[in-house]
């Protein structure tokens, strides 16, 4: 079995990732706030975890990992969209003008991420159909006297918990000498977080034994992996951005409520994205959304690539310079890939991934040596078919389709290009001829040689079991079929 190391933030270290039960491996990844369509930063945490979730499934089997990932729906900014559409004259209550802005936020994620080609979690709960479980776990921490009732909001001490801090590497008095807490005169130490604060009437809100109210961020995330995964379980992940207060807090209250429990055992956490060298925000003008990026053309692919070119705990700058670059490397890899036919494309779907490739992502995910890798595989795909095969099985492990060839730039129609539709048929009768005699003759050489001219023209070549289909892409040069 292929060894996976992991970087462990608690551990501070690269460490051999061992699982509880090679029989379900078990992660947890803090999702999104759906208030609005995701940003492009949001999708570097998604397309990390697919990676780690993609190869904990290649190495202990689909059905053998569960995958949870949340959808944090309880939030100001989805009840003020709600609210401005109740007072525009939206039908319906209040909370169900709630539930619409975030399932219409929910389905804008999916089809965006799933554009990325990110794999679905296994669960995907949302945090207010956990309000039970949330309400039981803070019933719990005051019993156990590690939470507070005041003025109908209900606060975790964190001087009852002697480790916090250890994720972040802080003491509270560090902590509150540089953060921005809310200050608040129920508060008994400024670190103390809400748990469950009150709602006011024209807000949702859940009954409590505080009052109607609603919870707190952090308690969410505990309630929702205790009740999916478990007390303890493998790998709980998120952006840098999460390991203060969020994450710190969640360890908080899920130890301090199941003392037994580990918990999760590794911690891994990604590095931010900017954008063309500076941190992404409206004000700079550089901010944009996954969907900005796919409506103008860019496909989900490209966005893939470009993010797996670098370490996940380095920050990674998006640059239109690497979107070129991606495009270009994809676009090729796909023509070689598109070489395969007849049984090798079953073939291809059933190859080992390469070890070096496999071992790069074992380390500690290193995408951009598994990248390097698949350059050099790619220089002999021309060539050589078990290098094709390699390819398209590595295009595969790392969420690529091999299968479907990019035949246009993007954005421009072939047409446009092209001026008129090419005829190529006198090309297509001739290699479905040379093909059928191949297929008696058993030697398939002049097929590949021909294919290959074709393809260097610029020439889709499509070959099913009974049909020979060319078409012209945008790079169709031609002269180049002189010789043919
Ligand atoms: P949010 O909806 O703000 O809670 O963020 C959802 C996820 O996106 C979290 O895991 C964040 O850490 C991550 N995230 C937000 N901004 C960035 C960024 N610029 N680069 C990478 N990850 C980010
Ligand atoms: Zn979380």
């Amino acid at each position: 079995m292929t060894d996976i190391r992991l970087y462990n933030t608690m551990a501070r270290k690269k460490q051999d990732f061992i699982p509880i039960d090679a029989d379900n491996v078990r992660i947890y990844v803090c999702g999104p706030t759906v208030y609005d369509r995701a940003h492009l930063g949001n999708a570097r945490p998604v397309v990390v975890f697919d990676v780690l979730y993609r190869l904990l499934r290649h190495v202990y089997g689909p059905d053998h990992v569960t995958y949870v990932r949340n959808f944090t729906d309880v939030d100001d900014k989805i009840n003020a969209t709600a609210l401005a559409r109740k007072e525009a004259g939206a039908e319906g209550t209040l909370e169900e003008l709630v539930h619409q802005r975030s399932d219409e936020t929910i389905g804008w994620y999916l089809n965006d991420m799933r554009a990325l080609r990110a794999l679905d979690p296994d669960e995907m709960p949302r945090a207010t159909e956990f309000i039970g479980p949330m309400v039981a776990m803070i019933e719990d921490l005051i019993a156990k006297g590690h939470a507070y009732e005041a003025e109908g909001h209900v606060l975790f001490a964190v001087e009852s918990y002697k480790e916090y801090g250890r994720l972040s590497g802080r003491s509270v008095d560090d902590m509150i000498a540089g953060a921005r807490v809310e200050v608040a005169p129920y508060k008994k130490n400024p670190m103390d977080f809400v748990l469950w604060k009150p709602s006011s009437d024209e807000l949702p809100g859940w009954d409590s034994p505080w009052g109607r109210g609603r919870p707190g961020w952090h308690i969410e995330c505990s309630a929702m992996s205790y009740e999916l995964l478990g007390a303890t379980f493998d790998i709980h992940g998120g952006g840098n951005d999460l390991q203060f207060p969020h994450h710190e807090n969640e360890i908080a209250q899920s130890k301090c409520a199941h003392p037994d429990a580990g918990f999760a055992n590794y911690w891994l956490h990604n590095e931010m994205l900017q954008v063309e060298g500076k941190k992404m925000s409206k004000s700079l003008g550089n901010f944009f959304t996954v969907h900005d990026l796919l409506e103008q053309g860019v496909p989900g692919e490209v966005i893939r690539f470009v993010f797996l070119g670098t370490h996940y705990r380095k920050p990674m700058d998006w640059t239109e310079k690497k979107r070129v670059e991606a495009e270009a490397t994809l676009r090729k890899w796909k023509e070689l890939t598109s070489l395969l036919y007849d049984e090798q494309l079953d073939e291809a779907k059933n190859s080992p991934v390469p070890d070096a490739v496999l071992n790069a992502v074992a380390d500690d995910l290193n995408t951009a040596l598994a990248v390097t890798e698949l350059h050099r595989i790619a220089k002999n795909a021309k060539d050589d078919v078990r290098s094709r095969l390699q390819l398209a099985a590595s295009m595969q492990f790392l969420g690529f389709s091999w299968e479907q060839r990019w035949d246009h730039s993007f954005g421009h129609s072939l047409e446009k290009i092209l001026g008129s539709p090419v005829d190529l048929s006198a090309y297509e009768k001739h290699l479905a001829a040379v093909r059928e005699q191949a297929m008696l003759s058993k030697d398939f050489t002049e097929v590949d040689r021909l294919k290959l001219m074709l393809v260097n023209a610029g020439v889709e070549v499509r070959m099913s079991k009974t049909d020979v289909t060319l078409d012209a892409t945008e790079s169709f040069d031609p002269s180049k079929l002189e010789d043919l």
